[in-house]
């Protein structure tokens, strides 16, 4: 029997998607990625981007507080004697995220911790194959497997992620570690520019480290960067290794100069990566219409959905722009109703 609904994805978006569909009655399966060393290593491990982040203080309601006894409340034993200790200060990304999947397993949802490597989607019902190997047939199929940070692919700074190298600014940039203190932000995009502009209400300088001698993005953002007395721009700059020490993370980082001049170090408690982001679309690739950066494409405007008639796309995995959790989840909802709305017109 073909599954009403099949879920790909476990980042807010699948999971909205997933309570969604669950309370429609359509007993919905998601696939959440496997927890294996490849997917650690990509950044595409289950529960998405921000169960690789600290404290979330902008999903609107979780303001600063002490969550432990809801969290011991809410969560299922066995998945909360896993999670690291509450910070009393608000809701982590971790903690969100596995709210959310108890959310969706409280209706019923059921997950198969697994990647979706393959995809038929030609007739219905779509074929979805496994990592394992096993076939799974659904009448619709929502993909929510949202977009990974990239990185520089240095090993300093895989060594001091989430100990001051972010590739969030406005999910990090506030945390007292980064107040009135020196921060780096490596790009010269939009996304460099407002993370900089961002970061300067905060921190108490900034260095924009950018490879070049003149800006990619847009002339707008970049003039507010050029203006603002709190940013320098590290011209012809190619971040050479993050420094720091275990006790206090991320201490500075040291530059090489990409026009064969000397390099610097810059002493600062943070880095933050706007070097782009890579969407996680491999296994659609040539299945499903996607953008030239090889997101999917929504097909109808203020729609979910996508160039195959009964597949809908939800969160990161096709919006490039706002990359927020809430909008995530807010696109999860869409696709959800979207699926609905579709399968009870195909007489499902
Ligand atoms: P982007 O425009 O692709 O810029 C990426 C930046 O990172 C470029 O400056 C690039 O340098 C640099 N870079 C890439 N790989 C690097 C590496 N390995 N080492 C060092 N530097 C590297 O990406 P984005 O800024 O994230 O923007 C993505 C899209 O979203 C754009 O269309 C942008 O306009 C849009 N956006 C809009 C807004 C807004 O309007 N408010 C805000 C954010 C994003 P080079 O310049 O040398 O290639």
């Amino acid at each position: 029997m073909a599954e009403n609904v099949v879920i790909i994805g476990s980042g807010p978006a699948g999971w909205a998607a997933a309570i969604y569909t669950a309370r429609a009655n359509l007993k919905p399966l998601v696939f959440e990625g496997a927890v294996t060393e490849e997917n650690r290593v990509g950044g595409t491990l289950p529960l998405g981007q921000l169960n690789l982040t600290t404290e979330v203080e902008n999903y609107p309601g979780f303001p600063h507080g002490n969550l432990e006894a809801y969290l011991d409340h809410s969560i299922d034993k066995a998945q909360r004697a896993l999670m690291a200790p509450h910070q009393k200060a608000g809701v982590s990304g971790p903690e969100l995220m596995e709210l959310m999947r108890q959310q969706a397993k409280n209706f019923s949802t059921r997950v198969v911790t697994d990647d979706i490597v393959e995809v038929d989607f030609t007739k219905r019902p779509f074929k979805l194959i496994a990592s394992e190997g096993g076939v799974t047939e659904a009448q619709a199929v929502i993909v929510a497997t949202g977009a990974r940070a990239n990185y520089l692919g240095l090993p300093s700074e895989d060594a001091y992620k989430n100990r001051g190298v972010s590739a969030c600014a406005v999910c990090d940039g506030a945390l007292p570690r980064f107040r009135n203190q020196p921060l780096v932000v490596v790009g010269g995009g939009d996304s460099a520019c407002e993370e900089a502009n961002y970061l300067s209400k905060f921190a108490g300088r900034i260095y924009m480290v950018h490879r070049r001698d003149a800006l990619r993005a847009s002339k707008i953002m970049a003039e507010r960067v050029l203006k603002d007395p709190k940013i320098e721009l590290v011209w012809n700059s190619a971040v050479d290794e993050v420094l720091g020490n275990d006790k206090q993370g991320v201490t500075g980082v040291r530059v090489k100069n990409t026009d064969g001049g000397a390099g610097r170090e810059l002493a600062a408690t943070g880095m933050f990566l706007a070097i782009g982001h890579t969407p996680n679309t491999n296994f659609v690739e040539g299945k499903l219409e996607l953008t030239p950066k090889k997101y999917v494409r929504w097909t109808v405007p203020f729609r979910t959905c996508t160039s195959v008639e009964g597949v809908f796309a939800a969160g990161d995995v096709a919006d490039d722009y706002y990359r927020q959790a809430v909008t995530a989840a807010g696109s999860g909802c869409m696709a959800a109703l979207d699926a609905e709305r579709w399968l009870a017109a195909q007489g499902h």
